[in-house]
């Protein structure tokens, strides 16, 4: 038998997981990008809202009230009351931050400049306030990760001490977060008298700033109550700020800044005034009173009230489902069941390691899971290969996206953190910028060097299980062989202090080990091919409907400078308005395009279907309605096109089991944003360039090196996974990478570069299956670059050629960056 969770038992495991059944095999792991909430939630807050009439809260006391109750609940939550903390509702932390710095009162009757300080690890929405303070007198000063935890150690006695403020005198802000959100880090709460005492005076004397005993703390805590008890009966910083969705997944949109009384005046710098924020305001003199009650004077316009409503059940169903296993609390229980899982990660992942022996993980981390009150259950890292080389986050996350797993990449908005564990100078990040590596994008590794990282981080529904999924796609998707370290896993029992250990049976460990090893049993040789010295192109492919199956063109067909005529010229949309894709519904391959010049349509086939046919050209049939799509889930290629009709778009709903699809067919317009650098396009060319050519011989190459048995793909079939337009077969593998133009029977085109690869290579353009292969091996043998086939855009016809049709069996001349 095995146990879900050190913390919580299987029994009630079974009932939180029944909660997210929604997330069916779906793997979550990002936990710290937002919490999910559990479906249950939904049913109460719809139930209540139903059942009661809630009006806007300036005109209902009764809404009045209830938001008033829920100010109590929160601060219950954090152990305080309203005689210490006020609760002013923002939309999030980062509304809460800027409102703090947008009031706060640096300068006092006196000439001296304020400070305002920051740590470099701080989220980038922390980093981003010293934007508020530019035109003020005020000095801005950041601290490192090392300097703050030196500095909080100092002795308090050490400094002239500081027994009370001095309003004379200005005075000092000091950011930082209780968690790191990087990896999960938490920074010493206790230490607030040392900071309010004076003990950061050292460093800002250091930086020529002026010094005095004014300390104010505002806390990040955005991180940390997401899954840790924040006690401000203990710790009593002066400002809070947090987002509720953090914590409970709903609703979105709403957070809140906790001001302790006592620190409330120095919030006084606000100017603007809103509607409920006033006891008086003339619209014909400048003449105003603000509200006294501190929330009121901050919370402008109507407050988000269904939302505040909904918050309440947010406590009263974690307060149900979560049971008070730890100190008989609900978020210690969380906090502890979140650590031992992050924990059982972090102990794999150290001792994960290849055959020849070399370490398989490097991991980002600023503790080694020894202490709970300074970690949370955050484990960030990057993976290496046998030969000590990084593999890119999005490398990884391709990896993951295609065994449903959902872990976070990149930097998570937090540059300082990321650029001192993965050691990258201010003047590598600019170089990275400039080379065209953006927060956010594809670009993992530059120069071998990763520019970011994966961040795993657990909420209360996981279990080992997780830990056990992300474990095993590591192994069979990144590695071959790979030693696996399982930690001992036991039930802590908290309630009588000692460990109550349960066994894992150890059969069970081994399994997964033997069946990783079989997986990748090695085999396969490479098919004999005829050497033939004279190119030819073999195929010629369009696939009229992006995403869907291909139309194989047996002479030949006209060619533009927009690619062939007819290829992705239609496009599946869903009632969102934005293009469906493969990767979301792999069915799609197996919708089968027929295009009859003579007939003038386009015919579908789908197996079980009768096949429906529609007109080719929109322009001369009324039925047809303009609209516009986007291409992308970002919506940065917004295309113009026309709607195909309500028959082929419930033909389509019904051949993949998604209700309100739409057939669209592109304008010739295209509503195209422009890209500044030329650097960048290169390197986002996917869904641009006109032609990708695809060598046979290449693609019998790589399947020589894939050694998993279970792929069993001919070289046709794998082939077609690759959706080239253009396949030849060369003698030589590969070759085609050297080339920088070609003509193909009487037509030139020029070579824009390689096609970044997708799990989109991992369906099987027969079945819609998805598997592994070939992107591991992609992987492996380039280095972590998931390239293969390449870009060519049409330069024109040559010698004369008038026609505009390109033949099958054309010949094609290749000329290489070494014979131009
Ligand atoms: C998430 C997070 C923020 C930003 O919160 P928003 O809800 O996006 O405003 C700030 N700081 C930390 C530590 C976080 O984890």
């Amino acid at each position: 038998m095995s146990v879900a969770s050190n913390i919580i038992d299987d029994q009630r495991m079974r009932i939180i997981r029944n909660e997210f059944s929604r997330l069916g095999d779906k793997c979550y792991l990002d936990n710290a990008g937002t919490a999910l909430y559990p479906q249950s939630l939904l049913k109460v807050i719809n139930d209540d809202l139903l059942k009661n009439v809630y009006m806007n809260p300036h005109s209902d006391k009764y809404t009045r009230d209830c938001i008033d109750q829920i100010r109590c609940t929160i601060l219950n939550h954090f152990n305080s009351d309203t005689s210490t903390y006020s609760v002013i509702f923002t939309s999030g932390t980062t509304q809460s931050l800027k409102l703090v710095l947008e009031s706060f009162q640096f300068q006092n009757y006196n000439e001296e400049k304020g400070s305002f300080i920051y740590l470099r690890d701080n989220h980038t929405s922390v980093i981003g306030l010293r934007e508020l303070v530019k035109n003020k007198d005020v000095d801005v000063v950041h601290i490192s990760h090392s300097e703050f935890l030196s500095s909080l150690k100092i002795s308090q006695i050490s400094h002239e001490g500081c027994q009370e403020k001095d309003i004379n005198k200005s005075n000092t802000l000091l950011v930082y977060p209780m968690q790191s959100n990087f990896n999960g880090f938490k920074y010493p709460i206790n230490c607030l008298k040392n900071i309010q005492n004076g003990c950061l005076s050292g460093y800002l004397k250091k930086q020529l700033c002026e010094v005095n005993c004014n300390w104010y703390i505002l806390l990040d805590a955005a991180s940390f109550v997401a899954t840790s008890k924040l006690d401000l009966s203990v710790t009593q910083p002066d400002f809070v700020c947090l987002s509720f969705y953090k914590i409970f997944g709903f609703p979105t949109g709403l957070g809140a800044l906790l001001v302790k009384n006592g620190s409330a005046n120095v919030l006084s710098q606000r100017n603007y005034f809103g509607g409920g924020t006033v006891d008086i305001a003339l619209s014909s003199e400048d003449f105003h009173v603000k509200r006294s009650t501190l929330h009121e004077r901050f919370e402008d316009g109507t407050l988000p009230f269904l939302s505040i409503i909904a918050l309440k059940h947010c406590f009263d169903i974690i307060s149900h489902l979560i049971p008070k296993t730890v100190n008989n609390n609900v978020m210690d229980t969380i906090s502890y069941h979140t650590y031992y899982l992050a924990k059982d990660l972090y102990e794999q992942l150290k001792d994960l390691k290849h055959e020849n022996g070399a370490k398989a993980a490097v991991l980002y981390m600023d503790t080694d899971f020894t202490d709970i009150n300074i970690q949370g259950g955050i484990v960030t890292f990057n993976l290496l290969r046998q030969d000590g080389s990084y593999i890119g986050y999005a490398e990884f996350q391709h990896m993951a996206d295609l065994f449903n797993i959902s872990t976070r990449t990149g930097c998570f908005c937090n540059s300082g953190s990321c650029q001192r564990h993965l050691n990258i100078s201010n003047k590598e990040m600019k170089a990275m910028h400039k080379a065209g590596h953006k927060c956010g994008d594809e670009i993992d590794l530059i120069d071998g060097k990763p520019t970011g990282a994966v961040r795993v981080s657990f909420g209360y529904h996981n279990t080992f299980d997780d830990v056990d999924k992300l474990i095993l796609m590591i192994s069979k998707c990144l590695f071959k062989n790979l030693n696996i370290h399982k930690p001992e896993r036991t039930m802590i029992n908290f309630n009588n202090n000692k460990k109550e250990t349960i066994n894992v049976n150890s059969k069970e460990q081994t399994s997964v080990i033997l069946n990783i090893k079989k997986f990748f049993n090695l085999h396969g040789m490479p098919e004999v091919y005829n050497q033939n010295s004279k190119i030819l192109l073999s195929e010629i492919a369009i696939f009229p409907i992006k995403s869907c199956g291909a139309f194989k063109i047996k002479t030949g067909w006209k060619i533009g400078k927009k690619g062939f005529k007819y290829d992705r010229e239609w496009m599946i949309v869903k009632d969102n308005g934005v293009c469906l894709t493969q990767k979301q519904n792999t069915l799609m391959c197996k919708i089968q395009p027929f295009i009859d010049l003579e007939n003038k349509c386009l015919t579908l086939c789908f197996s079980g279907l009768q096949p429906i046919s529609i007109p080719l050209d929109p322009t001369n049939n009324n039925q047809y309605i303009e609209t516009q799509v986007c291409q992308s889930k970002v919506c940065t290629d917004v295309v113009k096109g026309y709607d195909c009709g309500d028959e082929v778009a419930d033909w389509i709903s019904n051949a993949l089991g998604v209700s309100y699809l739409r057939l669209i067919k592109q304008s010739s317009e295209r509503v195209q944003k422009q890209k500044s650098n030329e650097g960048v396009k290169m390197l986002s060319l996917s869904n641009q360039a006109q032609y990708l050519l695809v060598n046979k011989a290449t693609v019998r190459w790589l399947k020589s090196k894939i050694t998993d048995m279970t792929f069993t793909d001919d070289i046709d079939s794998l082939v077609d996974r690759f959706r080239g337009n253009l396949i030849i077969d060369t003698s030589q593998e590969l070759i085609e990478r050297e080339w920088q133009k070609l003509v193909i029977g009487q037509h030139e085109f020029k070579v824009e570069g390689q096609c970044s690869r997708c799990q989109m290579v991992c369906i099987d353009q027969k079945t819609g299956e998805k598997t592994v292969e070939p992107l591991r091996t992609i992987s492996q043998e380039f280095g972590g670059k998931l390239r293969f086939g390449i870009y060519l855009s049409y330069i024109g016809p040559v010698n004369g050629c008038k026609d505009h049709i390109l033949a099958t069996y054309s010949e094609v001349n290749p000329f290489s960056k070494m014979s131009q």
